[in-house]
């Protein structure tokens, strides 16, 4: 059963980044407000976050590092349909068999807290413990005993903007939640969760490029868009600064981000592409769900729809003016 959960983990873990994208998740489902990301080496001798959340009951908690132990529903329709984002039970019982895990949780009701240590899928203690509602976890060592794995970390430079990378996305998607992320003491990145999205995208970017941003609007029948897209003047070498949020959640498509670079036409130099973020919302069928879920380039229905439609609704953004 370990042996099956490092072999799980290498599918659910591959690096920092994914630790934090996972545990940030749970956070989110825990209905936090306030999340905070802390990272010490690029996160490999530390990765932690703090949020505000409802909390696990302690009696929970061991069956939380089990594996296929989620407590959320599941139909297949839920991953982009529901607001649950974890639906597997694998992310804790995967990471707490290649890591050292302290998880400190408490609930409004339970009349006491728990702080629980498992390293390397094994309980080292389970102790009572109070603090604020919400859940604290703590990663550390990660890989310790997956040696293969660490050798195949990227230098910490690239591990780190890996993380940031996800924060970012993150940020975009849930406007509503305030997150810090804090690297070696220094803040990376910080939201007020107020539900601006523009505001978020000037604390990624910073406040010039959030002014060098135009927000768009279309819809027909099956697609709502809206978003932000920075004028032609404002361009970048690769297409990463161009976040695409379906119902909410970061995917790669590539029809839509060319859709997007299609609406710019001659106003785009060759090799330069624009940053902005666009949101789709849609009904979750014309979503393709039947993809690995730890992949986010999906298929859409009705592509050659949508696309029509994001070219439209970035030229006319553009329309009247002379840029
Ligand atoms: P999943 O998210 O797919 O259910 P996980 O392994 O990520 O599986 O988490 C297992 C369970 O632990 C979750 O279903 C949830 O009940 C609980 N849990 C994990 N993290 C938190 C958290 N930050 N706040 C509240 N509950 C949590
Ligand atoms: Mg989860």
């Amino acid at each position: 059963n370990l042996l099956a959960n490092q072999i799980a983990a290498g599918e659910v873990i591959e690096r920092p980044a994914s630790v934090v994208k996972e545990l940030v998740e749970n956070a989110i489902d825990a209905g936090a407000t306030q999340i905070d990301v802390i990272v010490e080496e690029a996160g490999e001798s530390l990765i932690r976050v703090v949020d505000n959340g409802e909390g696990i009951n302690p009696e929970d908690v061991p069956l939380a590092f089990t594996r296929h132990a989620t407590s959320k529903i599941s139909n297949r329709h839920d991953l982009f349909n529901i607001m649950s984002l974890g639906f597997r039970g694998e992310a804790l019982p995967s990471i707490a068999a290649i890591s050292d895990v302290t998880l400190n949780t408490t609930t409004q009701d339970a009349p006491s807290g728990i702080m629980y240590h498992i390293k390397g899928g094994k309980q080292v203690s389970a102790t009572p413990a109070n603090g604020r509602r919400g859940t604290v976890v703590s990663v550390r060592d990660l890989f310790y005993n997956t040696p293969a794995r660490l050798k195949y970390l990227k230098r910490p430079q690239t591990e780190l903007s890996r993380i940031a990378d996800i924060m970012n996305r993150i940020a975009l998607s849930y406007t509503n939640v305030a997150f810090t992320v804090t690297s070696d003491g220094r803040n990376i990145l910080q939201t007020n969760g107020d539900g601006n999205q523009q505001r978020v995208i000037a604390a990624i970017y910073g406040r010039d490029v959030a002014q060098k941003m135009r927000s768009i609007a279309g819809e027909d029948d099956d697609f709502n868009i809206t978003g932000f897209v920075s004028l032609p003047e404002l361009t970048r070498g690769s297409r990463d600064y161009l976040t695409i949020l379906v119902n909410g959640r970061f995917i790669k498509n590539f029809s839509v981000s060319n859709a997007v670079i299609r609406g710019y036409g001659s106003k785009l130099m060759v090799g330069r592409f624009p940053m902005g973020v666009i949101n789709i919302n849609t009904d979750p069928l014309l979503v393709d769900v039947n993809v690995h879920p730890q992949k986010a380039e999906i298929r859409l229905s009705k592509e050659t729809e949508l696309s029509a439609l994001i070219i439209d609704t970035v030229k006319s953004c553009f329309a009247d003016e002379n840029l």
